[in-house]
């Protein structure tokens, strides 16, 4: 077996697994990020967890293979500079580089986080012997990865794969980006928490009040769908207008693409069947590829919050 050592750099913490070459997590430790310090406090935090990620699984630093390293925002894989991270503070840092001094003599790979966790869900995932599936998460906002025949498509800047950011309706939400009626917009955990929140306020009697305790402010995700567990007609109406955004964005990748599969993670995807069987259905319907044998399937991701670590070890 071959080992490597993932990082996966965040905004908040940083985390570091020791990883078999068949995607095996064997430790997983992480880290305050404390961000806002330079990259070269941030590159040394990083490179001590790596050794004790190694020493933690018992496995002899000259051992490691390489050492990979998913960071949030701009990561140009040809110079290896980190060129803009909004939550790091990072302008044109030389992270590669730095890393290789403080890691001297291993090869350090490098990408930006939502390609090493979409690269991780195809290695050792959901998408284990797949040659072609678009990763989509569900969270604050919607991001994602492309994999077509088995190698990561990343575009110009390396950060292909922007699923938040296409049209669903051109006159629709402001959205973050500066354009209108984009997916996030209406497809993130963030809109859907908004979605809720307004249904609520125009349904005093749902039972979605009771659920989040009578505070609307402690509206998350899951509140919604216990309220379509408990079939709220309020909760419903929500979800299922909901399902309509998801699968509408859907079947343009999938109409796009034709992947052999679309894994889809992020808190959202943590409701399981409840969201993904009717979501399937909405698609079945709209799927340009409906008379087709061979059908893109949809999947919940499975390797939560290690995605990340997994695939940055695993990079090209
Ligand atoms: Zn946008």
């Amino acid at each position: 077996m071959k080992y490597y050592i993932g990082i996966d750099l965040g905004g908040t913490n940083i985390a570091a697994g020791l990883v078999g070459e068949d995607g095996t997590l064997f430790t997983r430790l992480s880290v305050p990020t404390k961000s806002g310090r330079s990259a070269g406090e941030i590159v040394q935090d990083m490179a001590e967890l790596a050794k004790k990620a190694a020493k933690e699984g018992n496995i002899a630093w000259e051992e490691i293979e390489a050492v990979g390293l998913g960071v949030p925002g701009t990561a140009n894989k040809e110079t290896g500079m980190v060129e803009y991270a909004n939550n790091l503070g990072f302008y044109d840092e030389p992270v590669v580089s730095m890393m290789e001094k403080a890691l001297p003599g291993k090869k350090i790979r490098f990408d930006n986080d939502a390609n090493a966790a979409a690269w991780g869900e195809y290695i050792a995932g959901s998408g284990k012997g797949v040659s072609s599936m678009l990763a989509v998460t569900l969270g604050t906002g919607v991001g994602g990865g492309i994999i077509l025949d088995g190698k990561l498509f990343e575009g110009i800047n390396y950060a292909a794969g922007e699923f938040g950011h296409f049209t669903i309706d051109r006159n629709g939400i402001p959205c973050n980006c500066g354009r209108k009626g984009c997916f996030e917009a209406y497809a993130s955990a963030t809109a859907l928490i908004s979605q809720t929140k307004e249904a609520m306020l125009e349904n005093t009697q749902s039972i979605l009040w009771e659920l989040c305790g009578g505070e609307i402010e402690r509206v998350e995700g899951k509140t919604l769908f216990d309220g379509v567990r408990r079939q709220d007609g309020t909760a419903l109406k929500v979800f299922d207008r909901y399902i309509e955004y998801l699968a509408a964005g859907l079947l343009d990748l999938i109409n796009i693409f034709q992947p052999e599969l679309i894994c889809i993670g992020g808190g959202i995807s943590k409701a399981g069947d409840l969201l993904l069987e009717p979501l399937k259905r909405v698609i079945d319907q709209g799927d340009y590829a409906r008379t087709s044998k061979r059908r893109t399937r949809i999947v919940p991701a499975v390797l939560d919050n290690d995605a990340g670590l997994i695939g940055a070890a695993l990079l090209d």
